[in-house]
């Protein structure tokens, strides 16, 4: 409640993790002010969540968008435990470290040492068929190449080549890294992706010793005061033992314990700025039903494009529009192990765009994570479609079933019959931040604080794509948009 016995009003747009977890840190937000919020969540949706998406069927536990996270990244864990589900969480299988890349058809075990596709020990590095002498060598010379002295944004492919070669970055890195943007490296940027990279070479000279620096201060460093149990803070990765959607859960049932409300199925479709004055909310936000909600303060966390859209009346969006997604899909077979014929030893594999195959990864869900299905049962997950290659994402089910029938049957020799197999697509899901990204986003959100205070965007569109970033992105965002609602 405001001096003037009104409530703070917020309205944030779009219900993915970074929507909610932006309302619900709002609601702390407002506990730790003093005052009271008025919160509504709207997303056009049919269901809450944005890109988590948790389908539990005969006792499997299968994600559709993401599934899981990494450990390290604490907002994430922060959020579990501000919502009291922190005994929900669970790791990897600790016997299916092993991860594979395919290389001629064949799959060849990841050198020991790759920090993000990064060689940090020499001799496994050596030693690995994955590459050719002369690509090996070509890697090597990262150590003797000078740094360069340009401060300008670059991309991860331009980067990558030039010091450690193209073989290195086209058989090792792009696959591994694939797995997080499904991008084309050439375009990526690298300051808004993997800005550690240019780090280690301005600091090292060389992006292999700066890995290499690097990975030993964090072996060196105390392990870092975290509420985990030490079982799980053993695991790179974490996710919860009933789904990601477990978070949607607790945060739909915080928020609404706090009194927030949603609009689900509705669409904003504009938003004005109204003169200040008595009895004038500062915005209005208009939803496709003609619904109009007055606002205090608007959080956008939607996709880069309909936040485009919302924004474009107001100031110029051209950052926005430069952000390209891509379409990609998850192929989940289940199967009996009685039939399956092969046990796994690893998490899975992933292709290098070289390799021609219609799947770019696959996790053995079952191996990787043991909560995921029953004891009996075996769970595969295929991924298709990346920047260049996005068409396979809408082969019709029948054909893409068969298409990672064929892969799977070629790499693994999996003949087996699925007990079920489910198909997700997921269109225009994964930003590209182009080169320059940094700059064009920090220019954009100057402007909204100078023109319309109160106003933000967060997101997986802007300062990174995994969930813990936007879960650290949405308290940042209540954080300041609470700020400029407290100023008035
Ligand atoms: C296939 C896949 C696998 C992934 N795997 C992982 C993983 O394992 N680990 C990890 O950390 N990250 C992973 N990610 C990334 C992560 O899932 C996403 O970056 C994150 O979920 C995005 O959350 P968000 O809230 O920013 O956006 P979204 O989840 O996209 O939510 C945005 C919401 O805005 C809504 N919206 C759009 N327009 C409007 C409008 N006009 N009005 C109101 N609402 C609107 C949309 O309906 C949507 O619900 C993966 C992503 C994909 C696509």
């Amino acid at each position: 409640m405001r001096s003037n016995g009104k409530l703070d009003r917020f309205v944030v747009i779009g219900g993915g993790i970074s929507g909610l977890s932006s309302a619900f840190y709002l609601t702390k937000e407002a506990e730790l002010r003093g005052r009271e919020a008025h919160i509504t969540v709207v997303d056009p949706s049919e269901r809450i969540g944005g890109k988590i998406n948790t389908l539990r069927k005969d006792g499997f536990v299968i994600e559709k968008g993401p599934d899981s996270f990494l450990a390290r990244k604490t907002p994430i864990i922060d959020l579990a435990y501000d919502l009291g589900i922190q005994d929900e969480l669970t790791g990897t299988n600790p016997a299916a470290k092993k991860t594979y890349i395919l290389h001629r058809g064949k799959l060849h075990p990841m050198p020991p040492g790759l920090v993000l596709g990064i060689p940090t020990e020499i001799m496994p590095f050596a030693k690995t068929s994955l590459l050719s002498w002369g690509g090996k060598l070509r890697a090597m010379l990262d150590f003797v190449l000078p740094a360069s002295k340009a401060e300008d944004d670059e991309s991860v492919g331009e980067f990558l080549s030039r010091r450690v070669g193209t073989e290195v970055m086209e058989r090792i890195a792009e696959p591994l890294l694939a797995g997080i943007y499904a991008g084309d490296l050439s375009k990526l940027s690298l300051q808004s992706t993997f800005p550690q990279f240019r780090e280690a070479e301005r600091r090292h000279g060389s992006l292999i010793r700066g890995t290499r620096a690097s990975k030993r201060k964090g072996a060196a460093a105390p392990a870092a005061p975290s509420r985990l149990p030490e079982k799980l803070r053993r695991s790179m990765f974490l996710t919860f033992k009933n789904g990601l959607t477990t978070m949607l859960e607790a945060l739909t049932h915080a928020l609404s314990e706090a009194g927030a409300e949603s609009r689900i199925g509705r669409e904003a479709v504009a938003f004005r700025q109204n003169e200040a004055g008595e009895g004038q909310a500062p915005y209005e936000v208009l939803l496709n039903d003609g619904e109009i909600l007055e606002a205090d303060g608007i959080i956008i966390t939607t996709p880069a494009f309909n936040a485009a859209d919302l924004l474009e009346p107001h100031i110029p969006v051209d950052a926005l529009r430069a952000i390209n997604y891509v379409s990609v899909a998850n192929v989940v077979m289940a199967f009996d192990k009685a039939s399956f014929g092969i046990e796994f030893d690893g998490s899975g594999f992933v292709v290098p765009r070289s390799e021609g195959t219609t799947i770019t990864a696959c996790t053995w869900t079952s191996s990787k994570w043991l909560h995921a299905s029953p004891d009996d049962k075996v769970l595969l997950r295929c991924y298709v479609g990346r920047a260049g290659d996005e068409a396979v994402v809408d082969l019709p089910d029948a054909e893409l079933a068969e298409a990672v029938r064929r892969d799977i049957r070629n790499v693994l020799g999996i003949t087996a019959e699925p007990l079920f197999t489910e198909i997700t697509r997921l269109h225009r899901s994964m930003p590209q931040y182009p080169v320059g990204h940094l700059t064009a986003t920090a220019a954009l959100r100057a402007r909204l604080r100078a023109n319309m205070p109160g106003v933000w965007i967060a997101g997986a569109a802007f300062d990174g794509v995994g969930l813990p970033d936007c879960i650290r992105q949405g308290k940042e965002a209540a954080s300041i948009a609470y700020d400029a609602v407290a100023k008035r």
